[in-house]
Order: C-alpha cells, then structure tokens, then sequence
C-alpha cells in the first residue's frame, strides 16, 4: 500500500518513552506493525525518540514533559511551538497523505485552522472528554479532521463536536498478545495486583481498604506523582504535597498500606512488571472514572490474569463478565468478587488477547480508519 503518514506524537516525552508514556507508547506499539502493512510513517516527536520510521520531524531536542506541570498557558505554548514546526513542515511539502494526530486539544484545532492546505487529519483522542467541551472549538477544518476514540463508550461521552466528527473507535493493543495463547503458564501466587498511577480515578484507597477488610494480599504498583520510587517520595519532603496525587495518596491510601498485605512498590517496568501481574491472582481495576482505554486491562489479559473491575467506561467492551473477569456496579461487591476470580480459566484471557489486543489487530484497523477519513475529505 502506497500510504504516507504523518504521526504526530507531541512533545512530551521520546518515542519510545522512558518510563510511563501513554500516547507514546501507543504509538511505539502502532508504528512497526503499520510499515510492516506498507505504510510510510513520518513522525513528529522529540530529537531523542529512537523509534525505527521513514522520516522523523522535531522541534524540541528533548521531551518537554516537566512543562507540563507549569501554568496552562505556558503548556499550550511548548505544544504551539511543537506544532508550527508539523504545519511548517506539512506547507513545504506535498507527500503525505494524512495526518495521524495524538496531540490533544492543541492538535485538532491548529489541524482544523490549516482548512484546505492541510491533509486529511484523523485525531485519537486519549482521555475521557466528557467534562472539557471547551477544548474544543471549532472542529469545522473544512471536512478534512476527524476524531477517533479507543473505545465506544469514551466517543459515547464525548462532547457533541466531537462525536459529529468520529469515524468510530480503535481498542488499545498489547505487543504482549502476541502469541500470548502459545506461552507457558506461570505459578499464580495469592497476591492482587492494581497496576496504574496512584490517583483518585484508578481508586487504589478503594482496592486498600477492601483488601484490609476481606484479607487479600494487595500489591500497588505505579508512579505517585512525578515520584516512581518509595524512597524517592519520602525523600521529597513535604513540598511533594503540592501534587494532587501525592496529596491523595498520603491522605487516602498510605493509611492502608501496612507493608505486609497491602504495600505500594513504586513503579514496576519490564520483566518485573509482567512477572507481577502474570503471578497475580487477579488483576484489580476499582475505577472512580470512566477508564477510556486501559492499557494495562489488555496486559493483564496478555499475561493470563483475569480481571475484576468496576464496570465503567471501556471495561465491559475489554472484559467479558465470567469470562475474562468479573465486573460490578457496586464497588463493595469488588472485594468477593477478587476471591472469585480464581474459578476464570487464564487460558481464556490470553486466547481473548491473543485475538482481539494484538498491535496487527490495531494497526488493520487504523489502516482501514485512515481510508475512510481520506475518502471522506475527498468528497468534501
Ligand atoms: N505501568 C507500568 N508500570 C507501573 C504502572 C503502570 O509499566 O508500575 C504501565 C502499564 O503497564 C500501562 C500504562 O503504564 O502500560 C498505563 O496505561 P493505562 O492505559 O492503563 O492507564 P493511563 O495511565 O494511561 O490512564
């Protein structure tokens, strides 16, 4: 397929990124698998990204990512000037056939303000919009920019503007579902796992205190703020509590982790991290928000564990209830449901994410999304 796209994965961190990354990892996970179909990528990001592409565009040398936690002004300033460098580059040139666009906000409209000097553009939005209808304006762009989600219940909530322009949803993928029916199982040990940053909406004060009260080994794991290590945290001193994070993790989760059936490691990455969740009994999600793809919902398939989770936003389009995980409305139920979870067959989990999570599943779709944002913009 002659196809070149432009990827524009922001500035914020390297692609791949170092540690924690979202969007950036998505990409890491789409880019090899859309050139193995044929696809020309061209990626915007930082000069330290080290992802094999076609061509690579950057205006800053390095992730700016520690200006995300300045004033919001100053934030939109670092994507601006990321962005005139992809429209600069798009008006010098006549090759690329779209845009695949993973800045938010920003990206759409400066997309949407290049109207019909612009290729067709298609947006995947990342987070749950529902309650940030003013980030996005003016979505006209002449019929050239159009919105996908990674699942049909965050495009569901989004704002109107937004759902005037989908052209539906792609689910977020896992190179761990590669061959993951096909690999050995592991000894399962007794303990639970939530894997996450520590925050309000992942709910682990929730996941602590039924722990402590039905009497299951809990193992957090994920970044408390910018913060990935126990000791780092503690190191910080009182000024870490600026961070909304740090602030609910001392507030509402330290009272419960005791170090002995309830401890929080830090951040877990590479073998530590999958040997973590493939050991665990379970998988826990006590979401507080509508969780718009979950990452680590598919990773815990790939890697055998099933999961028990709130039914909210993406998890009953990743989960299916008796199946692959056990899912309820009423967060007090979550704590039997954990110790039900041993009856689910793991073997269903990596077929399911062996089939449905893999990044070739994820790119075919993309392939087929980008076809039909640009016989859309043709017509337009
Ligand atoms: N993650 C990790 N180590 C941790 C905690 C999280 O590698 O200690 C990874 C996790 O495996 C997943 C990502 O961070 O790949 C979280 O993505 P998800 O979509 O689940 O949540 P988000 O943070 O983007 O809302």
């Amino acid at each position: 397929m002659s196809l070149t796209v432009l990827m524009n994965a922001g500035p914020w961190l390297s692609v791949p990124p170092p540690g924690y990354g979202g969007i950036e990892n998505v990409v890491a996970t789409l880019v090899p698998e859309l050139r193995r179909l044929g696809v020309r990528v061209v990626l915007a990001s930082v000069e330290t990204s080290t992802l094999p592409v076609d061509e690579r565009i950057s205006v800053f040398p390095d992730g700016q990512f520690h200006a995300l936690q300045r004033p919001y002004n100053q934030v939109c300033g670092v994507a601006q000037a990321h962005l005139h460098g992809v429209v600069r580059a798009l008006r010098a040139r006549d090759d690329i056939d779209l845009v695949h666009d993973h800045v938010e906000a920003v990206g759409l409209a400066t997309m949407a303000a290049m109207g019909r000097d612009a290729p067709p553009a298609l947006h995947t939005l990342h987070w749950d919009l529902a309650k940030h209808p003013e980030l996005y304006g003016n979505l006209d762009g002449g019929g050239r920019v159009r919105v996908s989600g990674v699942s049909a219940s965050q495009l569901a909530r989004a704002p109107r503007a937004l759902q005037e322009h989908s052209v539906g949803h792609v689910h977020l993928s896992t190179p761990l579902a590669v061959g993951a029916d096909r690999r050995p199982r592991v000894a399962k040990g007794e303990h639970v796992v939530i894997l996450g940053r520590i925050n309000p909406g992942k709910g682990q004060d929730l996941g602590a205190r039924l722990a402590r009260r039905v009497g299951f080994p809990l193992v957090l794991a994920g970044p408390v703020g910018p913060y990935h290590r126990p000791e780092d945290l503690a190191a910080a001193g009182d000024e870490a509590r600026q961070n909304p994070d740090v602030r609910f993790f001392y507030e509402h989760v330290a009272p419960h982790v005791d170090g002995d059936l309830v401890r929080w490691v830090g951040t877990v990455a590479g073998a530590e991290r999958d040997d973590l969740v493939a050991g665990a009994r379970a998988s826990l999600f006590p979401l507080r928000w509508e969780e718009p793809g979950g990452t680590a919902v598919v990773e815990s398939l790939a890697l055998g564990t099933p999961v028990v989770a709130t039914a909210r936003g993406c998890l009953p389009e990743l989960i299916e209830h008796g199946r692959t995980g056990l899912l309820t409305a009423d967060e007090e139920e979550l704590g039997d449901l954990v110790l039900a979870a041993g009856l689910l067959d793991e073997d269903e989990c990596r077929r399911e994410a062996a089939t449905r999570f893999t990044p070739e599943v994820m790119a075919q779709r993309y392939v087929e999304l980008y076809q039909q944002v640009r016989r859309l913009a043709a017509r337009s």
